[in-house]
């Protein structure tokens, strides 16, 4: 039997209001909130490691009791069940209260090695902090979450982590396009598991109010919980800690520009404390390299959180916590260098991550006209990230030719215009790959550390998703399969490795996302 211990109820203040209706709540960090019921909840994947790291055999996991806690329509012994409230910068602009509208806890695991995981239920209803929407989430949006944060933790990129999605036997009505054509669509939950949800929004809430007790304990709170080796003075603490989130957040950015992943929604309110993915909405994978992509229809025009520009936000979120913290902190000034060690630790990491996908031992400082020509490239000759890192392994720096790269070019036009340039690039490649002096394997080895060969493709998500519509969710455990050895050619899988085809190219759910969800 999994043990709770749920801390963050025990240790928080909490909200008076018993009560299941919107509101504000000020003075608190959490609503206590049950789940609501549905009708006809069914078990349709979960994630064998989850489960496993948190000693859950699938004797137990598909038990009736915890298909009921997993539905909303039960809880277990020991579990408490609420809804935690922040605020966030949504696009810019300061949002207020936004809080946990449809994600409700079911409290603090404690596996038998001694790890401490939130569990959270999506779209288990309403709480406190629904506004006016349903609380609910859609089938489609929930395989995109749960096929998603487990791949993304097999390509070793920090992130919560999916335990299970089950389809509620429930409609839910969404207008996808936001053109006033809803449709019901089938309902979903998707249990998601994490050291801690907690979001920059936590703090910046309480600081908007002038609640500066509420913010001081959220920071102790989350500094003793969730980072047990700071310790110091409570100044000291802060500025320790907020160097240390600087940093995590630098890191993940880094593996997000590796692997060609795009957030799109890089809102307050979704930047982890621990600098782990978090909240899976209108994401995408980048296919052909563009670094002004974004998957979400919703940012088409201002392209806030495109490609290239998720660095340059997460600093700008960072820069939101750092004024939120600096109501309490000491010195505003530490809080700088914390900002500091961003730009720091994100150059550095960039370097060493871009060094090992192109194949050089190490960073040299000249590397960098090499590199940011590649990107160039790719951009201009519209050519797949994906395959382009994986099969540039596989040229062989003695006789350079685009062989090996052919079939990572979308357009023939481009791959005939650009021969000439790409040729010239491989050259200039060999002869750097060529002065480390290592053998060629040994380097094909690195590169295919770093170099997936399986993403979760857009199209693919979406053609697991169309079939699961239809009754019919073997695609999804088929890809949960291929995203588990992401850096590994599995034979048979050679379908799950291809470029984009045509008819994806403009395809709502695999060119571009909507946040309805
Ligand atoms: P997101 O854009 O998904 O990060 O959501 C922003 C805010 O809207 C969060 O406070 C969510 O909890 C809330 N929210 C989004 N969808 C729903 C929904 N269907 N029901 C209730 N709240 C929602
Ligand atoms: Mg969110």
């Amino acid at each position: 039997m999994l043990r709770f211990d749920n801390r963050l109820v025990r240790e928080l203040p909490g909200d008076a209001d018993t009560r299941n209706h919107p509101r504000q709540v000020t003075g608190a960090a959490w609503s206590p909130v049950a789940p609501t019921p549905v009708v006809a909840p069914q078990l349709i994947a979960w994630s064998r490691e989850m489960a496993n790291t948190l000693d859950l055999g699938e004797r137990e996991l598909t038990s009736p009791e915890w298909l009921a806690a997993l539905s909303g329509n039960g809880v277990l012994p020991g579990m408490a069940t609420y809804a935690t409230c922040y605020g966030g910068h949504q696009f810019g602009s300061w949002a207020r209260q936004l809080g946990d509208g449809r994600a409700i806890f079911l409290g603090e695991a404690v596996n038998r090695a001694g790890q401490r995981f939130e569990l959270q239920l999506k779209g288990a209803g309403p709480t406190p902090y629904s506004r006016r929407a349903d609380g609910r989430a859609v089938l489609r949006s929930s395989i995109r979450e749960f096929l998603c944060s487990e791949a993304m933790h097999h390509l070793g990129v920090p992130t919560t982590r999916a335990l299970a999605l089950l389809t509620t036997g429930e409609a839910v009505v969404r207008d996808m396009f936001y053109d006033g054509n809803p449709v019901a669509e089938p309902g979903a939950i998707v249990c998601r598991v994490a050291p801690s949800f907690t979001r920059f929004g936590h703090f910046e809430l309480p600081a908007s109010r002038g609640d500066e007790a509420l913010l001081r304990q959220m920071i102790q709170f989350t500094i003793d919980r969730d980072f047990p080796e700071i310790l110091g003075d409570p100044g000291e603490r802060l500025v320790q800690w907020f160097g240390e989130v600087c940093e995590r957040t630098a890191r993940l950015v880094v593996h997000w520009m590796r692997v060609g992943f795009v957030h799109g929604v890089m809102n307050t309110d979704n930047m982890s404390i621990l600098g782990l993915t978090i909240d899976y909405g209108p994401y995408g994978w980048v296919d052909n390299f563009d670094p002004a992509w974004t998957p979400n229809t919703t940012d088409a025009q201002g392209r806030r959180y495109c490609f290239a520009r998720q660095p340059q936000i997460a600093r700008w979120n960072l820069e939101r916590l750092a004024e939120a913290l600096g109501r309490v902190a000491p010195d505003t000034e530490a809080l700088k260098a914390g900002l500091e060690r961003f730009n720091e630790t994100y150059s550095q990491e960039f370097q060493r991550s871009f060094a090992a996908k192109f194949g050089f031992a190490a960073w040299h400082e000249d590397d960098a006209p090499l590199v940011e020509e590649a990107f160039d490239l790719l951009h201009r000759a519209e050519i797949d990230m994906t395959l382009f890192f994986r099969r540039l392994a596989d040229v062989d720096p003695r006789s350079p030719d685009i062989t090996a790269l052919a079939e990572a070019f979308y357009d023939a036009n481009k791959q005939a215009d650009y021969l000439p340039t790409l040729e010239a690039w491989l050259q200039r490649w060999a002869g750097r790959v060529t002065s480390d002096g290592e053998p060629d394997n040994t380097r094909r080895k690195r590169m295919n550390t770093v170099n997936p060969v399986y993403v979760l493709r857009n199209y693919l998500a979406q053609q697991a998703i169309d079939r699961a519509e239809q009754g019919d969710p073997s695609m999804i455990h088929e890809l949960l399969e291929v995203v588990r050895r992401p850096y590994d050619e599995q034979p048979g899988a050679e379908s799950f490795a291809q470029k984009r085809p045509d008819w994806a190219r403009h395809k709502p759910g695999c060119s571009m996302l909507s946040c309805s969800s």
